[in-house]
């Protein structure tokens, strides 16, 4: 079957819908066919602020573009009016796409968007896409597991909707159980983040990565530690959007870097040496 058949046979969208879309970390090839059968039929886009310009170029011409941007945790009031806008638009018979960054269902407020959906009645298709705390991560040449060093990864948000450190989060069970920690929306509060995961017990010298603008133009990663994070993400100033990652899989990146290699960078062999886990104490 060719690459036009396979489009072709994809789902198509119906007058009246609305599309949860993940849009992917940035990178146009990362969107997913079936978003991109979205941007291609869709008579509204409704987008947020992560969403790349280049990936909004491939709107049907015509179709209309409504920015629907919420940055750092604003309240809930325009989470709404959003909800509406989709509801209203699909009960005008359109085909509305609602374009997220990343995954629709990771720290994206689909779930809220998705049940106001069903609440009022309206035929939804969720579609998934790359998440951020992963894809932007392999774009930094960090797998998210790796069989010496992991077999859980932890996800979670810096933000809570009043915008601060959520307090439902124990640090203290995190850093207990989960060797890798990806943190979204970790950059405003850092310094809290890293002290949290210190006094809960991980090692200062834990390696650390932030990964700004990853998949995109302007891609850069901060290669750190848990103790020098705060202050190496203010004084590189380190911009949002950024995705952290805590863990020794951090390491591997020395070996993985394979965008810096396109560019030059030497790969080493053998980062992890004779094991993923560096001894503390006496052995
Ligand atoms: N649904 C999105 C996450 C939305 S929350 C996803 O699945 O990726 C917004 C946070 O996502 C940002 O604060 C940042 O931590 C992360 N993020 C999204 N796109 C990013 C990118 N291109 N580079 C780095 N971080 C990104």
């Amino acid at each position: 079957m060719s690459a036009d058949n396979i489009l072709e046979g994809l789902p198509s969208f119906e007058p009246g819908w609305v599309w949860l879309a993940g849009a992917g970390p940035g990178e146009v090839g990362l969107l997913t066919l079936l978003a991109l059968r979205g941007l291609s039929q869709a008579d509204v886009i409704v987008y947020d602020a992560l969403v790349d310009q280049s990936i909004l170029s491939l709107a049907r011409p015509g179709a209309v573009l409504e920015f629907a941007g919420k940055r750092g945790g604003k309240p809930s009031a325009k989470q709404a009016d959003i909800s509406l806008r989709l509801i209203r638009h699909s009960r005008d018979g359109k085909r509305v796409l609602r374009l997220k960054g990343g995954d629709p269902f990771v720290f994206g407020r689909g779930g809220e968007e998705a049940l106001s959906l069903v609440e009022a009645g309206v035929p939804f298709r969720v579609v998934p896409g790359i998440s951020s705390g992963i894809g932007g991560l392999a774009y930094a040449g960090i797998p998210i597991t790796h069989r010496d060093c992991n077999s859980a990864v932890t996800f979670v948000t810096g933000h809570d909707a009043a915008g601060e450190v959520p307090n439902a989060v124990d640090w203290h069970a995190i850093s207990k159980g989960s060797p890798v920690v990806v943190i979204y929306m970790a950059l405003k509060h850092i310094a809290l983040i890293s002290e949290r995961l210190l006094s809960a017990g991980r090692r200062p010298d834990e390696p650390v990565a932030v990964v700004s603008r990853a998949t995109v133009q302007g891609q850069r990663v901060l290669e750190t530690d848990l103790l020098n994070v705060a202050a190496q993400v203010a004084e590189q100033d380190i911009e949002p959007p950024a995705i952290v990652v805590v863990g020794e899989v951090v390491r591997l990146r020395a070996a993985l870097d394979w965008l810096g290699a396109i560019e030059g960078r030497q790969l080493l062999a053998d980062p992890l040496g004779r094991s993923c886990h560096r001894q503390t104490g006496s052995e």
